[in-house]
């Protein structure tokens, strides 16, 4: 099916939750956006794996909105709080082309898989206008395999999380007890579509990046986690193990109902920095499973509390990263920064 001609958002089944409602004119999908393609931020981030952030940022553009919505979501004020303002296709182009202008080493969409229709359409509009440097899809993997037959033709570098392959927590958390299987088949497509090509300065080209956190207390679906890597990525991807999970206190998300059901899916786990002893665990096992291609964020559990301001993002600001971390290009309420 060419979802960019049929009226997409109609009866939506964009991706695996398939609510079937018309976005065109009400909020009530799991995703609660609407029609509109909304943005939240962009700008040149520098706290991506170093093939894609290279030497001048990834051109990131945080898309509003989420079909998977995790409870410990960092970014719950886009996520979940619909903070960002609707965008036409010129106006997404305009923003991809600035990020290129600036620099960036490509355009990183994060979270857009309630919108792949727009967004494809947009960096399709941006190419025409100019746009070379490579598309990265940062996603949570939680796609239908339309949405990345449609992705491929503009997607050059694929940044899927594996959150977890336990259905209990991700029935839990992001209330996706088919989250494992959906997020495996998807990255087994994307493996298919985007061989690893670096070029010589070792920035990417092509290729796939499989991020996975590592949740407090959860050390034994990480390991369910990296045997499926080893066993069918291996040697065919780069892995990304990632140990910063950080407690957010949500004060910006004031729904009742949204924290009492947020308050619940977190008793799945201990909400606290990883230990010490989890940190020295997450080492063990990374040089046992001896990863072809790996990234790993070197902390421990004391640099990660230091870190918290870094992490932890404040996108009502113009500039919601540190400075050391992105450099903003565009954002919702102030626009074009420069
Ligand atoms: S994109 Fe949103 S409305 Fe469409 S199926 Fe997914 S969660 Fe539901």
């Amino acid at each position: 099916m060419n979802l960019l001609n049929a009226k997409p958002y109609k009866s939506c089944t964009l991706c695996p939750r398939k609510c079937g409602i018309n976005r065109e004119n009400n909020l009530s999908g799991f995703c609660k956006e609407s029609a509109n393609l909304r943005i939240s931020t962009a700008c040149l981030h520098f706290g991506e794996e170093p093939p894609i952030t290279g030497k001048k940022g990834s051109g990131t553009i945080f898309i509003t909105g989420c079909n998977l919505r995790c409870a410990f979501c960092q970014n719950y004020q886009i996520s979940q709080c619909g903070m960002g303002t609707s965008v036409s296709k010129e106006t997404f182009a305009q923003i991809c082309l600035k990020l290129q202008e600036e620099g960036a080493e490509n355009i990183n969409i994060v979270t857009g898989s309630h919108a792949v229709p727009s967004i494809v359409e947009g960096l399709l509009f941006a190419k025409d206008k100019g746009l070379t440097i490579p598309i990265c899809w940062n996603s949570s993997g939680y796609e239908t395999e339309e949405s990345i037959q449609m992705l491929s033709s503009v997607v050059d570098i694929w940044l899927p999380d594996l959150k977890t392959l336990n259905p209990l927590i991700s029935e839990a958390i992001f209330q996706a007890k088919d989250y494992p299987s959906v997020a495996k088949k998807a990255i087994r497509a994307m493996i298919e579509k985007a061989p690893l090509i670096f070029d010589e300065n070792e920035k990417m080209l092509s290729g796939v990046i499989i991020r996975h956190l590592v949740l407090p207390g959860r050390m034994n679906d990480t390991i369910l986690v990296l045997d499926w890597l080893k066993k069918h990525c291996d040697g065919k991807c780069c892995i990304s193990v990632m140990s910063q999970y950080t407690p957010v206190n949500f004060s910006d998300d004031k729904t009742p109902s949204s924290s009492e059901h947020r308050k619940k899916a977190l008793e799945a786990f201990p909400n606290r920095f990883l230990t010490t002893e989890e940190f020295a665990q997450i080492h063990e096992l990374i040089t046992e499973y001896e990863f072809e291609y790996l990234f790993y964020q070197d902390l421990d559990s004391d640099n990660c509390k230091e870190l918290n301001a870094d992490w932890l993002p404040d996108f009502k600001k113009k500039q919601p990263f540190s400075n050391a971390l992105a450099k903003p290009v565009w954002h919702w309420n102030f626009g074009f920064t420069n």
